[in-house]
């Protein structure tokens, strides 16, 4: 058994190796196919992996390209934008240059249209007399006269033959009718609008800021169309003005519109404007804007004086500070209205007084900067002349401060070094001129008529010795000569607008006014001769 059994254990161990082999054997077949097995996957996949990083590398460079045309297209695109960028440069240099050049020009321009438009105003002289023929209206034909002479009185006698010339059908009765012409610097036809009328006015605006005093004034019989032509028409049978309508509006309305324009366009001194309204009746000044302890507004009579330095004044008018032309247009309304209510004023017809409406204008320099407000040399010279050093009242005035640009307390204090300089706008809507003769008028109307009379021909006196040139002009010989001195006599401008209505009826009315007319051109002509021949002097 212990053989047996030696044997068995030997069988046992021998087949136990055996068994051993044969697992060894087995798993090892097993690993050489998972072997082969992975190998060749191994390999697939490698190959797989090869082709994709070729693939991908291949995209790399293409990709690559792209990116590197896109960067040196944009390489290009910005040194093109660069040599642009370079023209426009040189570009703007080159405008910045012109346009240096043109300011530069533009000045000397502007320079040599402030002479010239002296020049042209002076050669026109400074008194220049414009003729307004209005149109024939419905009231024409009312005249209480018989149906025959109605239709001649209403016939149209008086026309504009062209922009200079007035033509007047002149017949008598039993005489063959007569034409006669007389010429103005400017006739305006019954279609000519205001709008028409106010362009030749307007450029003497540009003298009021250049320093001279103007005037202008409208004379006529009553009925001929001075306030329609000053003013604007008025409303039925008051003094309501349509303010609205703005193309109706007349010269005093539009030359405040104007002075504010023109004053906004001035460098930045200190400029006020201030209004005053007065009426010349029966050779009295009456103060249209005077207002009693109460406020309310009275007409207070004022006198007329010459001051030291030979200006004309009227102590004691009421002088208004106003900001804009419709606060100027609110006073002159107010001062028109009292005309025709208060007691001691009323009259049978505003016609019957001169109305005076003044605008000055003050200004106001500090410091040295005297000649930069004006732009040509000799005007700032003459006002630095006329310059006064004292300190303005209104600048005291705190109340009244508001109405100028520069006064701020440090300005104040700069006292010594401020200058003023005064210009006056004097508009003038005459009394009616139809008062010739006498006959027939007795009492106040009488009064009123030889008042009247009187003046406009102290009127036609004063322009007559500036025409002569005569050392004594007789301002004082009224009022309203004496009122007007500043703006009509010396360097001032005058302009008188002739108002001529067509009718037959107002024949020898309107042969009065244009005679009249003729007369203030030949003062013109006068002074050119004197005036203007000898050679310009620097900077004109
Ligand atoms: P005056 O002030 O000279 O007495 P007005 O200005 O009051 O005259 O004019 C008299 C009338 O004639 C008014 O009704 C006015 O509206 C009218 N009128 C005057 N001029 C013209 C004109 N150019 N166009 C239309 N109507 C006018
Ligand atoms: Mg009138």
């Amino acid at each position: 058994y212990q053989g047996l059994a030696g044997r068995s254990t030997n069988e046992v161990l021998q087949l136990y190796a055996a068994h051993g082999q044969q697992m060894k054997f087995q798993r090892s077949s097993v690993v050489t196919q998972l072997h082969g097995a992975i190998k060749k996957r191994l390999k697939e996949d490698l190959k797989s992996l090869h082709s994709f990083a070729l693939e991908l590398s291949k995209d790399f460079q293409r990709q690559s390209k792209t990116c590197l045309y896109q960067v040196l297209a944009a390489v290009q695109g910005i040194q093109l934008q660069n040599e642009a960028m370079q023209m426009f440069q040189i570009k703007a240099f080159d405008l910045e240059q012109s346009l240096q050049e043109v300011t530069e020009r533009y000045e000397k321009e502007k320079q040599k249209r402030k002479a010239l438009h002296n020049s042209l105003i002076e050669l026109r002289g400074n008194i220049r007399v414009h003729c307004r023929i209005r149109p024939l209206l419905p009231f024409d034909d009312t005249a209480g006269h018989s149906q025959d002479r109605q239709r001649n009185f209403s016939e149209k006698v008086a026309y504009a033959a062209d922009d200079e010339t007035v033509l007047v059908k002149c017949s008598r009765p039993g005489h063959a009718s007569v034409n006669k012409t007389f010429q103005f610097e400017r006739v305006y036809n019954d279609l000519e609008s205001q709008d028409a009328v106010f362009a030749d006015v307007a450029p003497l605006l540009t003298s009021l800021l250049d320093g001279y005093n103007v005037c202008i004034m409208a004379y006529g019989q009553t009925g001929s169309g001075k306030t329609y032509t000053m003013l604007g028409p008025q409303l039925e049978g008051s003094l309501a003005f349509d303010i609205e309508e703005e193309s109706e509006l007349g010269i005093i309305p539009r030359a405040t519109q104007e002075v504010f324009r023109l004053i906004s366009e001035k460098p930045p001194g200190s400029y006020w404007v201030e209004v005053s309204v007065v009426e010349v009746y029966n050779n009295e000044i009456f103060d249209l804007l005077a207002k009693d302890s109460c406020g309310k507004v009275f007409g207070v009579k004022r006198d007329v004086v010459t001051t030291r330095e030979g200006k004309s004044d009227v102590p004691l008018l009421t002088h208004e500070t106003v900001e804009n032309a419709s606060e100027f247009l609110h006073l002159v309304y107010k001062g028109l209205q009292l005309r025709v209510t208060h007691p001691t004023l009323v009259h049978a017809h505003s016609s019957r007084s001169h109305l005076v409406v003044t605008l000055t204008i003050t200004t106001v320099v500090f410091g040295d900067n005297f000649g930069t407000l004006w732009e040509d040399e000799q005007t700032s010279q003459r006002l630095n002349k006329e310059a006064s050093f004292t300190f303005p009242q209104k600048m005291r005035d705190n109340k009244s401060t508001s109405s100028s640009r520069a006064s701020s307390p440090v300005q104040l204090e700069a006292t010594e070094k401020m200058k003023q300089v005064k210009t006056r706008l004097q508009l003038v809507d005459l009394a009616g001129s139809e008062c010739v003769g006498m006959s027939g008028v007795t009492g106040a109307a009488l009064r009123e008529t030889s008042f009247i009379n009187r003046s406009l021909s102290a009127l036609a006196d004063v322009l007559g010795a500036i025409a002569e040139q005569r050392a004594h002009v007789p301002y004082r010989n009224s009022k309203l000569t004496h009122l007007l001195q500043d703006s009509v006599g010396g360097d001032a401008k005058l302009l008188v607008m002739l108002c001529i209505s067509p009718g037959q009826k107002y024949l020898t009315e309107s042969m009065q006014s244009l005679g009249f007319g003729t007369r203030a051109r030949q003062v013109q002509r006068g002074q050119v001769k004197k005036k203007n021949f000898p050679v310009p002097s620097k900077g004109k």
